[in-house]
């Protein structure tokens, strides 16, 4: 609990306009749906997830595009958290590039 304290202390000060700023200040993303539904998904994967899809970076935007794996509405509310995700949302940006080397340098192994 005092982690959380000196988490919101220092979060305080800064403001999270962007997916970058979570990147940045190391904090993940908490959403709340209008069922009730809570869940924290990881930055990185947040990330991958709005390159992919080519959505604005502002983080408003992203999460009102977000679907709750419940009951499939947008969240109703959001703010960064220093916890870990509980939901799994896609690869990380690193998670991805590894796959995609691997399948690079398996086709370049073939004739
Ligand atoms: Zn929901």
């Amino acid at each position: 609990m005092l982690d959380f304290v000196r988490f919101m202390f220092r979060m305080g000060m800064k403001r999270f306009d962007t997916v970058g700023d979570l990147c940045r200040f190391g904090a993940n993303l908490r959403l709340v749906c209008y069922c009730g539904h809570v869940g924290v998904i990881d930055r990185d994967e947040l990330h991958f997830v709005y390159m992919r899809r080519h959505w604005p970076s502002n983080l408003p935007t992203v999460v009102a595009r977000l679907k709750c794996s419940r009951c499939g509405q947008p969240p109703r509310d959001w703010s960064p958290t220093p916890r870990a995700a509980t939901h799994k949302i896609g690869p990380t940006v690193w998670e991805h590039r590894m796959r995609r080397d691997a399948e690079a340098s398996r086709a370049s192994d073939e004739p």
